[in-house]
């Protein structure tokens, strides 16, 4: 496979864009080897700047449920386009984007918009912070919610300890609001909240988990953690950035079942541009400036081409309830045919899939919390992952991530991909 231009590219950005990338998971890492630079999209397939064709597994790390640029969503955009790029003052789509959001995640009775998953996490958890004028929030280890200060905390030797920051520049006093738990662990958690009692605001979880891998939280562990939240008025925050959309229209709280207080959304809600957005109960959204004192703002909140986009992908999602049926159908497709692969080289590697989010994780026992996903060999990844790019299988850069099926993969995609899962696994066993 000829790279000259990406490789060129690479060594040209490198000079201009800090380790040559706009986020760091693209510039091929933890995988070793330099990355491909992307020119086009269509459907399922990518293509790179020396004109190699890829099916493309990670769909832009989770918008692209229908592949790339469909039909409706660039019509959308196109009359949008006609009208203005930006106002800065209210616009009537603003209003039906919110309207159509409550209407698939019921949980959520009033909805902000903002720019990116991190934005609306962070928004999220000012707006608990506001709401139970407490300070501390809980997170898991191995869940991601964005690049804010306060996510970016590792623990400390011990459950109870207060957190370390795992980035230069975030400081100490950052790190001291942000409380540690177990995934899938009730009792890492009622630790903390009773340690700390009358100060935890909020409660962040990934419900089903992308960013270990995909990792499921336990239904009975998620049912105690709404318990937990009701007696101790916390606010629980799913993190539906990833799942939201994707695993069902009403995201993962539809399927397990579990209301969360506010959900934060990110990824297929812009339909490919950026977008994020946290809403929940009236109550709590009625804390949000103007409608209440918890100051949120944004230049670019609402803007009309992200709207346009957001709003048809959405749109499409509510008209087409077929297209998660036919997801999951692909998803099994190709899971069934991953696991004759590893069956015939006598591998066991945890599988783990719920709807169109997949991992292989290259560790032979069971993978449901942070603990037993690390264990994975992420040298051998590395090396799957480039015997897969090299037979025109993009998938993630990095074990600890999804892969995502889309609607527009097709069966001859997906053979595809089987026969090189296949190739590559015989290649580096
Ligand atoms: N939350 C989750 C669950 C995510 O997966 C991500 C990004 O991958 C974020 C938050 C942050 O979103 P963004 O990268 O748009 O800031």
């Amino acid at each position: 496979m000829n790279t000259t231009k990406s490789k060129q590219l690479f060594e040209k950005a490198k000079r201009y864009i800090p380790g040559g990338v706009n986020s760091p998971v693209r510039a091929f890492k933890s995988v070793g080897g330099e990355p491909i630079f992307i020119e086009r999209g269509s459907g399922s397939k990518f293509y790179d700047a020396d004109g190699n064709e890829y099916i493309d597994y990670i769909g832009s790390w989770g918008p692209h449920l229908f592949g790339h640029n469909p039909p409706f969503i660039k019509k959308a955009l196109a009359e949008a386009f006609e009208k203005g790029t930006s106002f800065g003052a209210p616009t009537e789509l603003e209003v039906r984007m919110a309207q159509l959001i409550t209407e698939l995640v019921p949980s959520v009775e009033m909805v902000r918009m903002v720019n990116s998953g991190t934005e609306a996490t962070m928004s999220a958890i000012r707006t608990a912070r506001g709401y139970t004028n407490k300070e501390k929030f809980i997170k898991f280890e191995g869940c991601y919610h964005g690049h804010a200060d306060y996510f970016l905390i590792k623990a400390g030797s011990g459950a109870l300890t207060l957190g370390v920051p795992t980035s230069p520049g975030v400081t100490k006093g950052n790190a001291a609001d942000t409380l540690l738990a177990d995934f899938n662990d009730i009792e890492s958690v009622k630790k903390l909240v009773y340690a700390n009692k009358n100060n935890v605001a909020a409660i962040i979880i990934e419900p089903i988990a992308g960013n270990m891998g995909v990792v499921k939280a336990d239904e009975s562990f998620l049912v105690e953690l709404r318990n937990l939240c009701n007696e101790e008025n916390i606010v629980l925050i799913f993190d539906e950035v990833m799942t939201g959309f994707r695993v069902a229209a009403g995201g993962a709280q539809e399927i397990l079942g579990i209301k969360p207080d506010l959900t934060t959304f990110g990824k297929i809600i812009g339909g490919g541009l950026p977008v994020g957005a946290f809403g929940g109960k009236r109550e709590i959204m009625e804390m949000v400036a103007p409608a209440g004192p918890v100051y949120q703002a944004g230049t670019l909140s609402g803007n009309p081409l992200a709207m346009a986009a957001g709003y048809a992908a959405l749109s499409y999602i509510k008209e087409h309830p077929e297209i998660y049926v036919q997801l999951e159908k692909s998803s099994i497709y190709l899971e069934n045919g991953f696991k004759e692969n590893l069956k015939a080289i006598g591998k066991n590697y945890a599988m783990n899939r719920v709807g169109s989010m997949m991992s292989m994780f290259f560790i032979e026992e069971p993978v449901n919390d942070f603990k037993s996903a690390v264990k994975s060999d992420t040298a051998l990844y590395g090396k799957y992952f480039h015997e897969m790019l090299k037979r025109g299988i993009y998938l993630a850069p990095a074990q600890f991530e999804a892969l995502f099926i889309s609607t527009a993969h097709t069966k001859e995609d997906l053979d595809k991909t089987i026969n090189a899962h296949k190739e590559s696994l015989v290649a580096v066993l």
